[in-house]
């Protein structure tokens, strides 16, 4: 992978074009990548090392009914919790996880 030309698309193989000045973020296209999962006979290295695949939007777009959507949980503490009092601190934590 160059950074000219990323990972084709996963589905139709069609050439996608990357985003100026990246390694692998295409044009028109999703980056998916996973650093492995419990459970998986392909890919579960454990070392860090990760796979990625990419999926142009048409073929995201033909197959939406078959994507699962998901936020991801996002923890934004900024309050200094040595002032807060023990109740407003476990409040604060409660909120945020
Ligand atoms: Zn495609």
């Amino acid at each position: 992978m160059s950074s000219n030309t990323p990972i084709p698309c996963f589905i139709c193989l069609i050439e996608l074009t990357n985003v100026e000045g990246s390694t692998n973020q295409p044009h028109d296209g999703v980056e998916f990548t996973s650093y492995g999962h419990y459970g998986s006979t392909f890919f579960d290295p454990i070392d860090g090392s990760a796979l990625a695949i990419n999926v142009c939007d048409a073929c995201l777009a033909d197959r939406e009914g078959l994507i699962g959507l998901y936020q991801r949980r996002v923890t934004r503490i900024t309050e200094d919790l040595d002032l807060l009092t023990n109740q407003e601190r476990h409040e604060l934590l409660r909120r945020n996880g």
